[in-house]
Parts: C-alpha cells; sequence; structure tokens
C-alpha cells in the first residue's frame, strides 16, 4: 500500500472526524465538557474494533484506553494523546471552525484534536483495508495534560512500562521533524518570613521580607543558562500586608526549565541551599520537578535513526527538533521508554487565537504514523520477522 497516496485520498474523512472533536469543546477544568469529549472518542474507537476501557477521575474528565490486542506477541506500541483543550466552553461562538485555503481554524484543533483524529483514522482506515498490523497497539487519552497531566501521571506510567515504544501525538514542528529532546520543568516557591513594624514609628523593629525577597530573585535569576539549555525565572511575586507596615512576609515562584536531570538536579541542590541575606529572616523552600527533562540521550538516538529510516523511506522530513515545553512525552522518556514526540498535524497558533492545521499537512502524518505502527522493529524481540524496506513512495 503506497501510505501517501492512501491517506490523501481518505484526508477528507480525517477533516470531518477533526471538525467533530473540535465542536466538542474539551478545557481541562470543565469534567462534564471532557467527559461528553471522552464518550464520543470512545465510541469511535469502538466503532474500529478496539477493546475501551474508561477510567474514571472525579477532578478532571475520564481517561479512554483503547487496545488492539492484534494475533502477534511482543510490546505494545502505545499512542498518547490529551482530549483537554485550554480554550473555555463557548471559544467556539468567537473561534468558529472554518477553513481557508490550507488552514482549518478553531479552539485545540492543532494542540490536539488532530492528533487524536489522526490516531483514530489511521488505526480505522488500515484495519478497515486489512493493513493493520498483528502487533498490539494501545492508546491512551488523557485529559489534564494542559495542567500538567497530575490526575493522568501514574495511569500514563503503568500502561507505558509495558510499551516498547511510545508515540505522542503532540503537533509536529514547522518542519515536520520529529521531538527528540523536550525540556523538563521544575516549580519551587520560597517562602520568607520577617518581622511587622510600623515603618514610620519604629521601621528598625521589623525586617522586611520584601527586600529579602528581592534579593533571593536576583540570586535566583542568575542562575539562568541559555548555553546550555537551562532557564530560571521568577513569574509570580507575593508579599506584604500594607503600605506603612515593614512587609512580614513575601514569597515567589520560581519556574525552572533543563534539558538533563543532571541539570536538574544541580539546580534543586541550589535552591535548597539559599541562604537569608538578612539576619533574622526565616526562609524555606517547597516543591518539585513538574515534568522530568526527555533527555536526547543515547536512546533517544537509536529510537531516532529508526525513525529516521522509516521517514526517509517515505520521502518525508528527516530531521529532529528541541522543544522547550514539556509534554506526556517527557513522563515515558524519563522512564527508559523509547518516545517519540510531536507525531501530529501541522499548525500554527498553539493556545492562540489563530490556532489552525494545516490540512494537506494530515496525510503526511498519517502516512508516517502509519509506517511507524506498521513497519517499527522492537529492540531485542525474539521473533521479530526482519521488514523489508517499503517501496520509496511519492514525497510531499
Ligand atoms: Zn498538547
Amino acid at each position: 500500500m503506497k501510505l501517501l497516496k492512501f491517506f490523501r485520498e481518505h484526508n477528507d474523512e480525517i477533516i470531518t472526524l477533526l471538525e467533530e472533536l473540535v465542536r466538542r469543546e474539551s478545557p481541562t477544568g470543565d469534567k462534564r465538557a471532557v467527559d461528553v469529549l471522552g464518550v464520543f472518542v470512545a465510541e469511535q474507537l469502538r466503532a474500529i474494533g478496539a477493546e475501551v476501557i474508561t477510567y474514571p477521575r472525579a477532578e478532571v474528565g475520564d481517561l479512554v484506553y483503547a487496545a488492539w490486542n492484534g494475533t502477534a506477541p511482543g510490546k505494545p506500541i502505545l499512542i498518547l494523546c490529551h482530549m483537554d483543550t485550554v480554550w473555555p466552553v463557548g471559544t467556539l461562538a468567537q473561534m468558529p471552525v472554518w477553513r481557508q485555503g490550507v488552514r482549518l481554524y478553531g479552539p485545540g484543533i492543532l494542540d490536539m484534536k488532530a492528533g487524536i483524529a489522526l490516531a483514530i483514522k489511521v488505526i480505522g482506515l488500515l484495519r478497515e483495508h486489512n493493513e493493520l498490523p498483528r502487533r498490539p497497539i494501545w492508546a491512551l487519552f488523557n485529559t489534564d495534560e494542559e495542567r500538567g497531566s497530575v490526575h493522568s501521571r501514574e495511569l500514563i506510567e503503568k500502561i507505558a512500562a509495558h510499551a516498547g515504544l511510545v508515540l505522542v501525538l503532540e503537533p509536529a514542528t514547522e518542519g515536520e521533524t520529529v521531538k527528540t529532546s523536550r525540556r523538563g520543568t521544575a516549580r519551587y516557591t520560597v517562602y520568607i518570613e520577617g518581622r511587622p513594624a510600623h515603618s514610620g514609628d519604629d521601621p528598625e523593629k521589623g525586617l522586611n521580607a520584601i527586600h529579602e525577597a528581592a534579593h533571593q530573585i536576583l540570586r535566583v535569576a542568575g542562575w539562568d543558562a541559555p548555553e546550555r539549555g537551562t532557564s530560571v525565572a521568577v513569574n509570580l511575586v507575593k508579599g506584604g500586608t500594607a503600605a506603612n507596615i515593614i512587609a512580614p512576609h513575601a514569597e515567589f515562584l520560581v519556574d525552572l526549565r533543563f534539558t538533563t536531570q543532571a541539570e536538574a538536579d544541580r539546580l534543586i541542590a541550589q535552591i535548597h541551599a539559599l541562604e537569608p541575606v538578612q539576619d533574622g529572616i526565616r526562609l524555606a523552600v517547597k516543591g518539585g520537578i513538574w515534568r522530568p527533562p526527555m533527555e536526547r540521550n543515547a536512546q533517544m538516538i537509536h529510537t531516532y535513526s529508526q525513525y529516521a529510516k522509516l521517514a526517509g523511506q517515505l520521502g518525508l522530513p528527516v530531521a529532529e527538533a528541541l522543544t522547550g515545553s514539556g509534554s506526556d512525552a517527557n513522563f515515558t522518556a524519563a522512564m527508559g521508554i523509547p518516545t517519540l514526540d510531536g507525531l501530529g498535524a501541522r499548525g500554527d497558533g498553539m493556545h492562540a487565537e489563530n490556532e489552525h492545521v494545516i490540512v494537506t499537512s494530515l496525510p503526511r502524518r498519517a502516512a508516517l504514523l502509519a509506517s511507524i505502527l506498521r513497519d517499527w522493529q522492537m529492540d531485542g524481540e525474539p521473533g521479530a520477522e526482519s521488514v523489508e524496506a517499503p517501496p520509496l513512495e511519492e514525497g510531499s
């Protein structure tokens, strides 16, 4: 089967499903709305032969898991998609689904309803044409990725632990390259306790927590090191009680980004070692790693080399990219599971009012996903047949 040609012929079906997904608005914080989408996604999955399990969640939308267990033994490929978006219900009234040329606009369309549409349609169409590989394929659709996957991380990790490869369908880069490195994030709050006093009558009796915070903030900001991919920023500050009271407390939130765990460890040790500048001030630090880094380590390079072979055979771009922000790929990569990210649609305007996908990218992205599902060779899998290189197909 010529994958690119096949998915070009079926692109209208992908677009139709994508529009249906976008019309079901699903902001992370609105469980009811997300569950409406979840029920729809589960129906779509059952219709293409998946065994579907819904994992209930009280505070966010229920998670949907699908499995096509195939007939061949071996480790499954796990597809990860998130159903939640950053757009509140009602956004569609301002930002309707509409198409201009090759651009299809809508809230959450790129991040990442296009990824969901691709996953469902690629598997569904392959199955319909008896091309679905015999290996097990699993897919997990979570509901709080935009808020750090607090309610889904455990399940993601539990399922991913069995997988031989994890594919994350976050949006593609501008050049349709694959994401092989994502920075990790840590967040720490620094709490500073001083002592209040009237700032006119007896300021010398006070200990100014805001002044202390100012010293500490500049110290922390000095750790910023863009040359090694480290970014340190203080983006939230609170403190004080009134204009004429020496500020008794202050706190600030530090956002730390890093490309390796070693760098994370170094920064975290530094933040825990902060010492007050003024005598008598009490300083406490609370926080932790929000998402571990997805490192471009030896395993990632190895995983990428197989990706590059498959992309090259399709005549698609063979390149990789680093991304500053995190996704669920950070969790699975940090577990040591081979992981590729950014396999979703190409477009622009993530979390912005011009959010759109380039509909002509969808067949290329579908062909790539299909090729990975069909032709991936798991490492060290006994009995894995050697895959004949598929013929070179028409380029993009
Ligand atoms: Zn996303």
